[in-house]
């Protein structure tokens, strides 16, 4: 039952009573149920604050998974990075140097990539500044990663260069030491010994009984084998490659034809007097990039340091050459 309300009207001094409008009373509802709706909505919305729900406890749980795991994996890497620093630096301090190779910078290797944004399709996430320094690292380690294998990669390749240019350079006496009377001469300035004028003598001469071996004092090929050079009568000239060749002149008989690939310390002929030559002997003479050079530099690879010592003093006397 609705209460009844009264008003007190001075005009008439008497009681009146109110009269509630249907209206009235229809806007005084609904109010007050969009208060109760109101209402309801902030606490169910304040709990939602202070109180998860399962899915968000297990999406939670999720959350810090990730997290621990992503600052694990980062921690991995920085100790990849440091094993790939320490293989870098062996590359470029002992591996490259050794090779006579370039170093390659470390600035050079740690570049990162320039021009359009690679990572543009993960920004405007919560996580992007982590997921994106994640990826750049990883680029930039996968960057490094393939310099460094190229570099090994080249160096392969120089280490075989090497392996053949030490074979190829003409580092051996070509007769043998037990073989040898005496060195008759050097390289430098000689009297000629038929205008006795004062010559270069672009080789050396080994003086030796005819018939003792010669031997190809580098690994190469026999470019020439004949007798049309003027002065050398029957020689061999053998090319090595790296800018190395080298004569061997006045021989009595071949073991070689031309075309043929020798290796150091092959027989290829025997000493000889043909040619314009004074005696039995070998004139030998090594090139280096089209030029005569002295062949006394290049056997270390056959004598001890006091042979080498002995054929020095010889070498450098001056006297007449056999040519
Ligand atoms: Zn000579």
């Amino acid at each position: 039952m609705a209460k009844v309300k009264y008003y007190y009207d001075s005009d008439t001094l008497s009681y009146r009573k109110i009269e509630v409008r249907k209206r009235d009373a229809f806007k005084k509802w609904s109010l007050f149920t969009l208060a109760t709706a109101l209402l309801a909505l902030f606490f169910v919305f304040v709990s939602y604050q202070l109180f998860e729900s399962p899915k968000e406890k297990a999406q939670k749980r999720e959350l810090e998974n990730l997290d621990l795991h992503y600052n694990l994996l980062n921690k991995k890497m920085e100790q990849v990075e440091k094993v790939l620093e320490g293989i870098q630096y062996r590359d470029n301090e002992i591996y490259r140097l050794y090779f006579e190779a370039n170093p390659i910078p470390i600035e050079q290797r740690k570049a990162g990539f320039g021009g359009v944004n690679r990572y543009k399709s993960l920004e405007g996430f919560d996580n992007s500044e982590m997921i994106i320094d994640a990826t750049k690292n990883m680029d930039i380690l996968s960057k490094q990663l393939y310099i460094q294998s190229k570099s090994l990669d080249e160096i392969v390749n120089l280490a075989k260069d090497k392996e053949s240019l030490l074979a190829a350079i003409p580092a051996i006496q070509p007769v043998r030491n037990q073989d040898l009377t005496r060195v008759a001469s050097g390289y430098g300035w000689r009297s000629d010994p038929f205008t006795k004028a004062r010559k270069r003598h672009k080789g050396m001469d080994f003086t030796a009984p005819t018939g003792t071996p010669i031997y190809a004092t580098g690994n190469g090929k026999a470019v020439r084998v004949d007798s049309k050079a003027s002065g050398f009568g029957n020689h061999i000239e053998i090319e090595h490659g790296y800018g190395y060749k080298t004569i061997y002149a006045h021989l009595s008989k071949y073991n070689i034809r031309a075309g043929k690939i020798v290796k150091r310390g092959d027989l290829i002929g025997f000493v000889g007097n043909t040619g314009r030559s004074v005696g039995p002997h070998l004139h030998y003479e090594v090139h280096k990039n089209g030029k005569a050079i002295n062949p006394i530099d290049f056997y270390y690879g056959s004598l001890t340091p006091e042979e080498f010592e002995k054929i020095l003093k010889t070498a450098s006397q001056e006297g007449q050459s056999f040519d």
